[in-house]
């Protein structure tokens, strides 16, 4: 038996982190494939080092140097008394990046960005490692990027499951008891550069890892008792839900639930396997399942709030309807700079998108948009789900509010509003 257990940044963001990871660990059964994300901040810290690197700006080495005392000082606290001396092996670690950000930049900004972001695992995953080595967790530490094949679609590797399939079925041979501690977020392509999954791409590797594996379960151990109705940190009252079908998860991650990577379930539905979701700093409580399962599960109102959103309008400059040849042109424009509608909405000559803001990407897309259409955008938009709603809870909400567009099925409400606190 092999499953597959996930930590996020937040749980391994100190050393007391890691250390609850170990406990945790130590008490699972079977082999086990530890993956791991950055810790704390580090991807959002790597993402400015990575800004400075581009703009040529020298508060790039103030920077690394904060990153890297922030992983010294863990591994300096975990390693003291069980292996001072493997404090080298994370320096070693930082004197690649610093390898790498002393050359010139050349290449495109996801390029550099597959290549500079992905320490922030390497550092995680080998400070866990060698800690729980030292404190008797005997393990494997597996670098991903040989095991999980991408293309070479940087930031967002499309993963060769035949490649990675026989790649992973070689690496991760187990017996009884074989632990394993790998990245999450990074893959790698044929010729040896590193690629990323997409944002919050962890949950998502620990899924691919489950398919490729045909792991018994995977467990993402999270700073909230599991899948909640609604954010805490936006919602004052939660309910925590035992159980959600796979087809739920899908629909509350796809608009926007960050709890779990929207690309998560579909390689364990695939395989049926089933997805536990627990608290980290309550490692004994029930937390959630999320599985395969036809009945109907009674769910109470689910909240999804996706902050940021821009809503873009486009009315075709000569006037024609928007219709099939038009909305394949909008959507192929969109694919080409990764723009993800998140909402769509349109009427005879308007088309209306919800997008989330980024600087990357969307402006590229709009500056295309505008040859054919006339673009016009609200920023500070946010977009509001709410599955199994109920209409007086809904109209409470939205109290005061300006709606701009809103969509309702017999299930689920969508409105997107304008953020006042923010404007
Ligand atoms: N460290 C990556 C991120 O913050 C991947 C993850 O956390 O899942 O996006
Ligand atoms: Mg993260």
């Amino acid at each position: 038996m092999l499953s597959i257990l996930k930590f996020g940044g937040a749980s391994v963001k100190n050393a007391e982190g890691v250390e609850n990871l170990w406990r945790i660990v130590k008490t699972q059964r079977g082999s086990l494939v530890v993956v791991a994300s950055a810790m704390g901040k580090t991807t959002n810290a790597l993402e400015v080092i990575l800004s400075n690197f581009l703009d040529g700006d020298s508060s790039m080495w103030s920077n690394f140097e904060k990153l890297k005392s922030y992983h010294l000082e863990i591994a300096h606290q975990l390693f003291k008394t069980v292996c001072p001396q493997k404090i080298a092996d994370i320096e070693a670690v930082f004197n690649d990046l610093l390898n790498t950000l002393r050359a010139k930049p050349s290449g495109s900004y996801n390029f550099y960005y597959d290549q500079i972001i992905p320490f922030g695992e390497i550092l995680s995953t080998k400070i866990i490692a060698i800690y729980l080595n030292a404190v008797g967790v005997t393990n494997q530490w597996v670098d991903i990027r040989k095991v999980l094949r991408t293309d070479c679609n940087f930031r967002e590797g499309n993963v060769d499951y035949s490649a990675s399939e026989i790649l992973c079925r070689e690496t991760f041979q187990h017996t009884d008891n074989t632990i394993f501690v790998t990245q999450g977020f990074i893959g790698g392509t044929a010729d040896g550069f590193t690629t990323t999954l997409g944002r919050e791409g962890s949950d998502y590797s620990a899924a691919l890892l489950a398919n490729l594996l045909n792991a018994s379960s995977v467990t993402i151990w999270k700073d909230v008792d599991g899948v909640l109705n609604a954010d805490p940190r936006i919602f004052p009252s939660t309910i925590k839900l035992d159980e959600i079908s796979f087809k739920e998860a899908i629909e509350l991650a796809y608009c926007g639930a960050q709890i779990i990577h929207p690309k998560t379930i579909k390689p364990l539905q695939n395989k049926d396997i089933p997805l536990f979701v627990k608290s980290f700093a309550n490692p004994t409580a029930q937390g959630t399942r999320v599985f395969q399962t036809e009945e109907s599960i009674p769910y109470p109102p689910i909240f999804v709030l996706k902050p940021n959103q821009v809503l873009i309008s486009l009315t075709p400059r000569d006037y024609s309807f928007v219709i099939e040849d038009c909305l394949s042109k909008i959507f192929a424009i969109l694919y080409k700079h990764r723009v993800k509608a998140n909402i769509v909405q349109s009427s005879a000559i308007s088309f209306t998108i919800s997008v989330d803001s980024e600087v990357h990407f969307l402006p590229n897309a709009i500056d295309e948009l505008n040859h054919s259409f006339d673009v016009k955008y609200n920023k500070n938009m946010e977009l509001l789900t709410i599955r199994h709603y109920d209409e007086g809870e809904f109209a409470r909400l939205m109290k005061g509010k300006t709606i701009f567009l809103q969509q309702k099925t017999r299930s689920t409400i969508r409105v997107v509003y304008e953020n006042e606190t923010q404007s």
